[in-house]
C-alpha cells in the first residue's frame, strides 16, 4: 500500500517503509522489550536497503552488544582526537606521476588498533556523529595540504569522500567553505568526492548543492560509480568534474583473458563528458595495461601505493609530482 505513488500537485512521491518484527511470546511477553527487539530488527532490515523487512533473532543482541560498545567507543574517539588521515596517490597513466592523493580516514582504536572506515563510518551516519568526523576530516585535510605547501612542494589536489548525510546538511557549502579557510586549505585544490547514488536521491536539490559548491571553487567527484542507478540525463547536469571507476569493474580485468566491457564502456562515457577518470583499486600490471590500451587516463590502487599516512607519502610526493599539476584547476 506505501508504495503506491502519491500525487502531490505536478509532482509524483513515493514512500518506503522498513519493518522490524517480533512476535509475541517467541521474541517477549511485555510490550516494552517486544518493541525493544522489533526495533533491533528494523535497525538489521535498515542495513540492508530501503523496502524491506526483517525478524528478530536472538543472535542480534550479540552483535547489538558489539555495536553499543562502538558506539561508546566512536564517541571517546572524538573526544580524545584517535583519528588521522591516511593518502593513496592518484597516478596519471601515461606519465606514471602523482596527480593527486584521496584522503582515507583511520581510526587508531587505543585495544583494537587500526580500525576501517568501512566498519565504523556507517555507525557514525546512523549516531548522528558523521557531520562532526566529517568537519574533523576537511579541517585535517586543510592544515595537512597547507603544510605541503609550506613544506615547498607544487600544490596538487586532494581528494575528500562526503557522506550523504553531510551533503544534505542545510549549509553545508558556507560550513565547509569556512573550515577550509579557516585552516589554511585551498578549495581549487580539494575535490569532494560523493557516491552515485547520494548524487541521484533528490537530483534536483543535489544539482543546486554542486552548483554552490563549484561557485565556491571546490572541484567535484562521482565515486563508485557503475555500482548506483544513475540517471544519464542528470549526470549530464552535475558539474563534476571526475568519474571514479569502482574497484569492482577493475577487478575483472585480466588481460588476455577477460575483457571489462563496462569498464570501457565507463571510460568513453567520461571521456564524451570530458571527465577525468579514475580508475579505482587498480591492483595489477595486467589491469594497468588494459586501463591505458583503453585511453584512462589515471588510476589509484595498490600498485602504486596503499594509503599510507602523511610522513610516508612525503617520500612519493617528492618523487612523483610533476613540477606543475596538469589537473590542477
Ligand atoms: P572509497 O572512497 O571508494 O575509497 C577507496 C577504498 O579502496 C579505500 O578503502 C582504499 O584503501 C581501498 N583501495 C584502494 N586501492 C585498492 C586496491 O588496489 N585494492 C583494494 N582491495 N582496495 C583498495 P578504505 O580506506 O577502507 O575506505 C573505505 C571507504 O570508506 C571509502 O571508499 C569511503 O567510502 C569511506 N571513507 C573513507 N574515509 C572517509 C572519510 O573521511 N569520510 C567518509 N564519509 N567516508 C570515508
Ligand atoms: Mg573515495
Ligand atoms: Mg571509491
Amino acid at each position: 500500500s506505501l508504495g503506491t505513488p502519491l500525487h502531490i500537485g505536478n509532482a509524483t512521491k513515493t514512500l518506503t517503509a522498513n519493518n522490524g518484527i517480533a512476535i509475541p511470546a517467541t521474541d517477549g511477553t511485555e510490550a516494552d522489550p517486544l518493541l525493544h527487539n522489533a526495533v533491533t530488527a528494523l535497525q538489521t532490515a535498515k542495513s540492508r536497503g530501503h523496502s524491506t523487512y526483517q525478524y528478530y533473532s536472538g543472535s542480534m543482541n550479540v552483535s547489538i552488544a558489539a555495536r553499543v560498545t562502538l558506539e561508546q567507543d566512536l564517541r571517546a574517539a572524538l573526544t580524545a582526537n584517535q583519528f588521522v588521515l591516511y593518502y593513496q596517490p592518484q597516478v596519471d597513466i601515461l606519465s606514471e606521476t602523482v596527480i593527486g592523493v584521496e584522503a582515507l580516514i583511520r581510526w587508531l582504536h587505543p585495544t583494537r588498533g587500526v580500525v576501517s572506515p568501512a566498519e565504523f563510518i556507517p555507525v557514525a551516519e546512523e549516531e548522528g556523529l558523521i557531520v562532526q568526523l566529517s568537519e574533523w576530516v576537511i579541517k585535517d585535510a586543510s592544515q595537512q595540504q597547507k603544510a605541503w605547501r609550506n613544506s615547498g612542494l607544487p600544490p596538487f589536489p586532494i581528494s575528500i569522500n562526503l557522506s550523504g548525510l553531510h551533503f544534505r546538511q542545510r549549509n553545508l557549502v558556507h560550513q565547509i567553505s569556512s573550515i577550509v579557510h579557516e585552516n589554511g586549505g585551498d578549495p581549487r585544490y580539494l575535490e569532494l568526492e560523493l557516491t552515485e547514488g547520494v548524487l541521484m536521491t533528490d537530483a534536483s536539490t543535489t544539482v543546486a548543492t554542486l552548483k554552490q559548491l563549484k561557485e565556491s571553487g571546490f572541484r567535484l567527484a562521482i565515486d563508485d560509480f557503475g555500482t548506483g542507478y544513475s540517471s544519464l540525463a542528470y549526470l549530464q547536469r552535475f558539474p563534476i568534474d571526475t568519474l571514479k571507476i569502482d574497484r569492482a569493474f577493475v577487478k575483472d580485468i585480466k588481460l588476455g583473458k577477460i575483457d571489462s566491457p563496462i569498464t570501457r564502456a565507463i571510460i568513453g562515457m567520461g571521456r564524451a563528458l570530458k571527465l577525468h577518470v579514475v580508475a579505482e583499486g587498480v591492483e595489477t600490471r595486467d589491469q594497468l595495461a588494459f586501463l591505458r590500451m583503453q585511453g584512462c587516463a589515471s588510476y589509484q590502487g595498490f600498485l602504486f601505493s596503499k594509503p599510507v599516512p602523511p610522513n610516508q607519502l612525503l617520500p612519493l610526493l617528492r618523487n612523483h609530482l610533476p613540477q606543475s599539476t596538469p589537473k590542477s584547476a
